[in-house]
């Protein structure tokens, strides 16, 4: 079973993925990390962001790999090209290349063939913009998870300053959800939008509890 869950920056993806992932022995897949990741490595690698031929390459040739512990559905890290980025993926600087590395077609058909192959081999709770509209488009459940952007501001900086990564200045971390949010659903490739089917969900003035229970009952629903 597929459990998609798209929705724009920081509206607690990865968090409730993790939680609904956890109590219904899912694993999880976070593509976010994945278009990092990429970003991570054009920026090692000195590519112009704007190279949409050298960004494929990058997508289609460094393996990504995410490292698990036994007995936690979630990854504790994640490689490019067997170095750990965990850490390196979360900074501001990768919070402005991932939106050109995302726009990029190429980049985007490689990765969404490795995420396809990862999802077939079980049941996940997959997290990201596109899932349940490209990904998995045959997916179980699929959930549109939003919030106020202030609210996703406000949860990104409590998530960076606890991670000790990234921008904690309230004002250019909303800044930067703005312009994220702008480009990934402006994009011609693949936009953020809800899929058809999806059940919208937003968390602006709930309890991230009732979200993960909600998401997990419509999980059940589907006879998981
Ligand atoms: O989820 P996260 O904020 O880590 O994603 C980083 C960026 O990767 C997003 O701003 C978006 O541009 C891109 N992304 C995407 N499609 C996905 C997941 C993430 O375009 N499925």
């Amino acid at each position: 079973m597929i459990i998609a869950i798209d929705g724009p920056s920081g509206a607690g993806k990865s968090t409730v993925a993790k939680s609904v992932a956890k109590r219904l022995g899912f694993s999880c897949l976070d593509t976010g990390a994945m278009y990092r990741a990429v970003a991570w490595q054009a920026i090692q690698n000195g590519v112009d962001l704007e190279d949409a031929d050298a960004l494929g390459k990058i997508a289609e040739e460094y393996p990504i790999e995410f490292g698990t512990v036994p007995g936690d559905p979630s990854p504790r890290s994640v490689s490019i090209g067997g170095v750990d980025v965990t850490q390196a993926i979360r900074t501001a600087e990768i919070d402005k290349a991932v939106s050109p590395v995302s726009a990029t077609p190429s980049v985007r058909e490689a990765l969404v063939r490795q995420q396809q192959r990862i999802g077939a081999a079980g049941n996940y709770v997959v997290d990201g913009r596109d899932i349940g509209t490209v990904v998995f488009p045959g997916a179980e459940v699929k959930v549109f998870l939003t919030a106020s952007a202030e609210e996703r501001a406000h949860r990104r900086v409590r998530q960076n300053a606890d991670r000790g990564v990234g921008s904690i200045d309230y004002e250019e971390v909303l800044a930067d959800i703005r312009r994220r949010d702008e480009y990934d659903s402006s994009r011609a490739m693949s936009p953020l939008k809800p899929a058809e089917n999806a059940v919208h969900i937003d968390s602006t003035s709930s309890y991230i509890e009732e979200v993960i229970d909600t998401i997990c009952k419509l999980a059940e629903e589907k006879g998981c």
